[in-house]
């Protein structure tokens, strides 16, 4: 177990216990409450004596993401009850609708842009970022923000939710982009366990067509001038690593027809079954020869080229692709 993890479940643990202790003093269920608290204290106990974290009945190692889910649990997928395998996905189901509701609108469009997007977890849930919010006057700038959240499955996408409810906040206080992302930064910085983290793009589209662009250490985003496909310069360091990060900006004009192409590495790194990744150089050519393509049907097409070159082997990532299209 990765010592972020374990740190993870500790802190989840030790933070249950407190509360049930708070609870008990509070509550007529005081049986039911030291109940649980009895299975607390063992699964601390179990993670103190290096015991945490196995099956108890096959003994091999139960699976993170499980106990990411419920520190308490004592078995592995395959040797979980019926009722505690129906409790699990219940959760699941309900987290994968919770993060559905966070989404932007599929396509939506302001002031001669169009955006449109493609958002695929590689299981229930997703640690992947993407949102978009329109002003509400003509003359004000449509946010766009595409991210990737350290880590994968349930706490990924908790941050993710965090992140998301961070960057609508603040983004309400209409300050300067790099102000913005520094704030969403120093925020996530003092709200998360010092292994989270996230890469973020932020991008502000005005109605004449000026972008500006703050890149914190996410992929680098693809601008696409007719059959052009050229990836923007590198960003600086993601949130929620160093307090006092600074952030710059990228400004740029779109003419009309111009794209920029937002993307988490879950696209570029998805392999065939010879092992080869497919990387930004294909998206970025793939780009170029559909560029002709309404949004919509640009994201289709990558997305048909993605599939081909996967040739069936199985998702092991998050997966999120947005076109932002200056109108014709
Ligand atoms: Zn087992």
């Amino acid at each position: 177990m990765e010592e972020a993890v374990r740190a993870t479940l500790q802190a989840q643990l030790l933070d249950r216990r407190q509360k049930l202790g708070s609870a008990m003093e509070e509550s007529g269920e005081a049986a039911q409450l030291a109940h649980l608290l009895t299975e607390v204290d063992a699964a601390l106990e179990r993670l103190d004596s290096g015991s945490y974290g196995i099956c108890r009945v096959c003994h091999d190692s139960i699976e993170e993401r499980l106990l990411l889910a419920d520190p308490l649990v004592q078995a592995c997928l395959d040797h979980l009850t019926q009722p505690e395998r129906r409790a699990l996905e219940r959760d699941l189901e309900l987290a994968h609708a919770i993060q559905l509701k966070l989404l932007p609108r599929r396509s939506l469009g302001f002031g001669g842009w169009e955006v449109c997007y493609h958002f695929a977890p590689a299981g229930a849930v997703s640690g992947d970022y993407c949102d978009v919010v329109t002003p509400e006057s003509a003359e004000g700038a449509m946010l766009v923000a595409l991210g990737d959240v350290s880590g994968k499955g349930v706490a990924a996408s908790m941050l993710m939710a965090h992140l998301n409810a961070l960057v609508r906040t603040l983004a309400e206080r209409r300050e300067p982009l790099p102000k913005l992302v520094g704030q969403v930064n120093r925020a996530f910085c003092e709200s998360t366990l010092p292994a989270h983290y996230a890469t973020l793009v932020c991008g502000m589209a005005g109605p004449d067509g000026g972008l500006d662009l703050c890149n914190a250490g996410h992929v680098r985003p693809i601008l696409l001038r007719g059959s052009n496909a050229s990836p923007l310069p590198p960003g600086g360091l993601p949130v929620g690593l160093f307090c006092s990060a600074e952030f710059a900006v990228q400004s740029l004009s779109l003419g009309p027809g111009d794209s920029l192409v937002l993307y988490t590495d879950g696209l570029t790194e998805a392999r065939d079954p010879a092992g080869d990744e497919y990387g930004a150089d294909r998206l970025a050519s793939v780009l170029g020869s559909l560029h002709a393509l309404e949004p919509q049907a640009l994201l289709s097409a990558c997305l048909a080229d993605h599939a081909a070159f996967r040739a069936g082997t199985p998702v092991s990532d998050d997966l999120t692709l947005l076109v932002l299209r200056r109108a014709a």
